[in-house]
């Protein structure tokens, strides 16, 4: 056995010590393999390079976002039989991450969605954002800024039992960003298919988080990923929440605009279905056809009832299954809110 303290040298593991979230939905920490992780002490790998600092702004080229510089991080680790253990808490969140976004890859590839294009991804720990317009909403320490392709890893505010970054249903979500963003607008780098502004954006807004907490749930298998990290309630898949207790709706022209909660009923809406059918991976190939045909179908749309056609490309690219599943369930939680015409 040999215990070697690194600083800044290259090293010989093939296993990381990592938050891994269990078949009860519960939290351990230990080793797994992260075979897309090339320099483990510097966290440059296939799916991209994490780095400190730097900024997340408005490109003066084309008015949308980037990131722009930012420098190399150092894990320190302990290596004992191929494993490396970081000796702080940074560097456990560091290779927590970089797992649970290779695990969401490869749980999307392995369905046959193709996200290859959005990697390799910028990752940034605590990146300047100096234009205040570009709040990236109530989120607390990780989140996923669209056309910049940018991940941005924040530090948490009070001690949790699972930090945000380094739990699996969180970087699901946040790669579900991406993936919306992909599927959307075509590619990673593009500007947003429905802006700030157009129509029907807010109720997109509320597609795009509740797209990410399908990708949540589907991924991990848990409609409550996110409790071990923050007490949401609200957030729970399997919630009874429906369209028309909602009091933040696109056709509501509400003064200052939550996309959660709608948000929300849609993801719940994808766990009817999953619950229904008894099929995850073909539920998760199903959210993501149907964003793809929606955002094809919709492109030209000038209406704030956009968002809600996403139920009908549900519906439309299902199986027999998955049709009765999703009618079901539509009408079910969006009552009185939206119909989609093919359903008996
Ligand atoms: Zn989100």
């Amino acid at each position: 056995m040999t215990w070697m303290l690194l600083l800044g040298c290259s090293i010989d593991a093939d296993r990381f010590v990592a938050f891994q979230v269990q078949d009860d939905g519960s939290y351990t920490v230990k080793p797994r393999p992260i075979d897309s992780l090339e320099d483990p002490l510097r966290m440059h790998g296939q799916l991209g390079d994490v780095r400190a600092g730097g900024v997340l702004a408005l490109s003066l080229i084309d008015g949308g976002l980037e990131y722009r510089g930012g420098r190399g991080i150092e894990v320190l680790a302990v290596v004992d039989d191929g494993v490396a253990e970081p000796i702080d808490l940074d560097g456990l969140i560091m290779y927590s991450f970089y797992g649970h976004l290779q695990d969401t890859r490869d749980a999307l590839l392995g369905v046959g969605v193709a996200v290859e294009p959005l990697f390799p991804v910028n990752m940034a720990v605590t990146p300047a954002i100096p234009d205040i317009g570009l709040a990236l909403l109530p989120v607390e320490n990780a989140a996923y800024a669209p056309s910049a392709n940018t991940f941005i890893l924040l530090s948490d505010l009070s001690d949790k039992q699972v930090p945000l970054a380094a739990n699996a249903g969180v970087v699901a979500h946040e790669t579900g960003h991406g993936v919306f963003h992909l599927l959307t607008a075509g590619d990673p780098y593009a500007a947003k298919l429905f802006p700030p502004g157009h129509s029907g954006a807010d109720g997109v807004s509320s597609l795009d988080e509740g797209f990410a907490d399908m990708l949540g749930g589907l991924v991990t298998g848990d409609p409550r990923f996110i409790m071990p990290s923050l007490n949401l309630l609200s957030r729970d898949l399997e919630s009874t929440i429906t369209a028309e207790s909602v009091s933040s709706r696109p056709e509501l022209e509400v003064e200052s605009y939550d996309p959660y909660a709608l948000g929300s009923v849609f993801a719940a809406t994808v766990w009817d279905i999953r619950l229904e059918t008894g099929d995850v991976n073909e539920t998760l190939l199903l959210v993501c056809d149907a964003l793809r045909a929606w955002a094809l179908a919709e492109a030209d749309a000038d209406d704030a009832m956009v968002a809600y056609r996403y139920l009908d490309q549900l519906v439309a690219l299902g199986d027999s299954q998955q049709q009765q599943a999703a009618c079901l369930a539509v009408e079910n939680r969006f009552a009185g809110v939206h119909t989609v015409e093919a359903c008996p």
